[in-house]
């Protein structure tokens, strides 16, 4: 039999209900904040990738897939390199969802001088060459969204705000979210950051793992997060970012806490909050259920560097992200079914000298906007109606001799198991009046 590759996932049944829920309630709320749709390729240039996420990051390092045509794989397994080839050569799998809009509105010119903002939010899966456990997936699903031309500490506010608001429409526990937020400092205050936290690393190198001593040289902020806990422990006496900003970043993250207060929403500040990718600059902010064991279920901050980093103007901007699969682990945690059951249908049964009629019927009550079901195994009436209730039909259409002839269709409403006759041209009108 053939198998699924590791760390994916088949969406079907509920768990696609789910996926497509969460959708639809991405577009309700992120629509009432004014975000637009957008869906970019799957596969772009790995230097949309390295410019954004940073050469550095584990995620372009290690776990990134990368795709090459049959043909290409041919030459470089008899060059034995990569090299010489050129970027359009190049591909990748996305590993998140930023860098390819902002790559799309570079490109497509989306945030011209002086135009209002792009409000764009997604959903679509995600690769990333992880060792799968639990919520960790090398196939997986996020929605997310990217505010591009907004500088104003009004923004990030909102964009936390509109996030807590989908998750509690989601159906979390309002009190069950821990939301972290942090500065991370700008291009004027955190080269200068970087290389204390460098220093500190150094200065603490006999203490601390193989990992965190290459990260010093790479990316000092990353130690924050070092797996291990006596580096963490270490790290607890770091520098922190938020003593170390510029005037500008202080005065717009204390702006965004005061906005925050405003709205009554309930945060923590975690200074030693960094996140995974090098993109990120002043704030930036993780949600976690607490209890859930799965992690962190969305995450995302300002990213004022990165058009320019995509070749566009210098132009700030601000996003999330969320992952599917936690938040269906998390919510099922919390015993929230997030897919539902499915939508009710109208089954037409009948007995087996009319079966033909059925194919009528049924194609009339679809045209009338209905889902319908019937059986097409020859099975008794008896099975038909239990089938009809397997599939949660709220209504049975039923054909027997004698309505056929007359020209008339019996109806059962499976809940109260009341039957009455109808007209099978008033059929449609009567079933969807039941329906509702
Ligand atoms: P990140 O861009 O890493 O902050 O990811 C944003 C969200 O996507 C996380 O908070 C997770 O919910 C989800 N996520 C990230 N990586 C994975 C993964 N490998 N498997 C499942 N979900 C993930």
């Amino acid at each position: 039999m053939a198998q699924r590759v590791q760390g994916t996932e088949d969406l079907y049944g509920g768990y696609m209900r789910a996926w497509q829920r969460m959708q639809d309630v991405a577009r309700e709320v992120f629509g009432t904040y004014g975000f637009d749709m957008i869906e970019t390729p799957a596969i772009e240039q790995v230097a949309t990738f390295v410019h954004g996420i940073g050469e550095s990051t584990d995620v372009v390092r290690k776990e990134m897939f990368r795709v090459f045509s049959g043909a290409l794989v041919e030459n470089l397994l008899a060059k034995g390199s990569e090299q010489g080839l050129k970027a359009k050569q190049r591909l990748a799998l996305r590993p998140e969802g930023t860098a390819g809009v902002v790559r799309a509105a570079v490109q497509n010119n989306m945030v011209p001088q002086g135009s209002a903002p792009a409000k764009l939010w997604y959903a679509g899966p995600m690769f990333r060459g992880e060792r799968p456990q639990k919520g960790r997936l090398r196939q997986f699903h996020q929605v997310g969204v990217e505010w591009l031309g907004a500088p104003d500490p009004a923004s990030d506010a909102e964009c936390i705000i509109m996030l807590m608001r989908f998750f509690e429409r989601l159906g979390f526990d309002p009190k069950s979210l821990r939301l972290c937020i942090n500065s991370m400092g700008d291009a004027a205050c955190r080269p200068a950051y970087r290389d204390k936290v460098r220093t500190f690393i150094l200065d603490h190198a006999g203490e601390m793992c193989a990992d965190c001593l290459e990260r010093a040289e790479l990316n000092p902020l990353r130690a924050f997060d070092c797996k291990n806990a006596h580096c963490r422990e270490v790290m607890a006496e770091a520098p922190l970012a938020p003593d170390n900003l510029c005037d500008e970043c202080d005065q717009h993250y204390e702006q965004v806490k005061r906005y925050l207060d405003e709205a009554g929403i309930r945060y923590e500040e975690d200074p030693t909050l960094v996140r995974g990718l090098d993109y990120y600059t002043r704030t930036v902010f993780e949600v976690e259920v607490v209890g859930s064991g799965v992690g962190a279920i969305g995450g995302g901050g300002r990213y004022d560097g990165l058009m320019e980093l995509e070749g566009g103007k210098p132009t700030p901007g601000l996003g999330f992200a969320v992952g599917f699969e936690r938040i269906v682990l998390a919510l099922q945690a919390q015993g929230v079914d997030l897919g539902g059951k499915p939508e009710g249908c109208v089954y037409v049964a009948c007995t087996p000298d009319v079966r033909p009629q059925v194919f009528g019927v049924a194609l009339a009550l679809r045209d009338a906007g209905l889902r319908v079901e019937a059986d097409h195994q020859g099975r008794s009436l008896k099975s038909q109606f239990k089938q009809a209730d397997k599939l949660g039909a709220l209504v049975c259409v039923v054909l027997g001799t004698d309505e056929v002839a007359a020209g008339m269709a019996t109806l059962r409403d499976m809940r109260t198991h009341e039957q009455v006759q109808v007209a099978q041209a008033d059929l449609a009108s009567t079933v969807a009046e039941r329906m509702a």
